[in-house]
């Protein structure tokens, strides 16, 4: 037995911005980065089309990348005065996250972050406001999950808050809005979503439903990526690209991830390396890895009309190098001292990273440290 849960309503193709015309509501807070929106029109467009929905609204700017728990509250307060009944988080992964997290608390002003982070902790939401996530990167699918990561920088840690009463009630995936996005951030993000569609593939809990999401989603990465690194204007690419991401996105919030996943976020959090870039990096290796436990690879290297585990990576491989991105965390600019110091905690917090329940292969330490070396060196894993 399986659930399957995603917004009620999802609106996509180029210039599907404008069916906020259509939601109801009287008051919305748009909550957003800033720069980007602003600059490329998108911001504007949002505001009118919900003037022309009578729907009055006002706007929460500012959310920084990795958004902290600081921001979080100021904006719960913002929500408190301004009383929307639409939120709506615009913009990268960090500000719809934000908005996500400042949802709980201006429904829960008594909310804690470290109680948030204990799985499925969220009480019921849409009390006071209905959510709409509108992204402009493609590559989290943050718009269609029930999942928000805040930063306490006083603590230097991660809070991923887990629940489906995250999930959106509305997304908008407009590829007119991704235009702006630069080369390298395009690149990243959408390794990033090549890797939730695969790890979603082969989760251990993967079921037809989110089979069919997350294998068009790979598909749609490896016919259009290169394209759209190339050719930034082309937004009929720039959707085919936003609606990878979200279908990805679908699948994994219902089928969670697996070790690409949980090792990326320490090399993030440790190194700095961008978050798409790391998948891309430990996700060849991994497939390497994974391999002995599970055959749906084969399906996906049956993609590129070839057979094996091994011909799939090898793809992966390919499109990294297609696309600029580094192939080891060594030339990610890793330094190997700092590396080796931290490779135990590394590989102990890997373990312990809630997506590792759900790869295809139960992994130990050892196996663990040898596919950080590997990918450290940029060499193929073997057993
Ligand atoms: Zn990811």
């Amino acid at each position: 037995m399986a659930k399957f849960i995603v917004p009620k309503e999802i609106f996509h193709g180029l210039g599907s911005l404008e069916n906020l015309k259509e939601i109801k509501g009287k008051k919305a807070v748009v909550v957003t980065g800033g720069s980007s929106v602003k600059k490329n029109g998108s911001l504007g467009n949002t505001i009118a089309y919900l003037k022309e929905a009578n729907i009055e609204s006002a706007v929460f700017e500012g959310v920084e990348a990795d958004p902290s728990i600081e921001t979080v509250l100021r904006g719960a307060e913002f929500f408190k005065q301004e009383q929307p009944d639409v939120i709506i988080g615009l913009g990268g992964c960090s500000a719809i996250d934000a908005a996500k997290a400042m949802w709980v608390y201006y429904e829960y002003p008594d909310s804690k972050l470290e109680d948030l982070a204990a799985p499925f902790a969220v009480k019921p939401l849409r009390n006071k406001a209905v959510f709409v996530a509108i992204p402009s990167t493609s590559g989290t699918g943050t718009e269609v999950t029930g999942l928000s990561v805040i930063t306490d920088r006083e603590k230097g840690t991660k809070y991923p808050i887990v629940s489906h009463e995250l999930t959106p009630d509305i997304a908008i995936i407009d590829g007119d809005l991704c235009k702006s996005m630069p080369k390298n951030v395009t690149a990243n993000t959408g390794l990033d979503a090549l890797s939730h569609g695969v790890e979603a593939y082969v989760s251990n809990i993967a079921d037809r439903y989110n089979d069919a999401l997350a294998k068009d989603a790979i598909s749609l990465v490896f016919k259009n990526l290169p394209t759209v690194v190339e050719n930034p204007d082309n937004t009929e690419v720039r959707q085919a690209m936003h609606d990878a991401s979200c279908m990805a996105g679908m699948a994994f919030t219902n089928v969670w991830l697996g070790i690409v996943h949980s090792m990326s976020h320490q090399v993030g959090g440790t190194f700095g390396v961008p978050h798409g870039c790391a998948n891309a990096i430990l996700m060849p290796n991994v497939i390497r890895y994974n391999a002995s436990a599970t055959d749906k690879y084969n399906d996906l290297a049956a993609l590129f009309g070839k057979k094996t585990a091994e011909d799939f990576a090898t793809e992966v491989e390919k499109l990294r190098t297609q696309v600029g991105v580094a192939p080891s965390f060594k030339e990610a600019g890793v330094d190997e001292k700092a590396w080796e110091e931290k490779l135990d905690t590394m590989v102990e917090n890997a373990l312990n990273d809630p997506c590792t329940l759900f790869n295809p292969k139960k992994p130990t330490a050892s196996e663990i440290k040898a596919i950080y070396r590997a990918c450290f060196n940029g060499v193929a894993y073997a057993e």
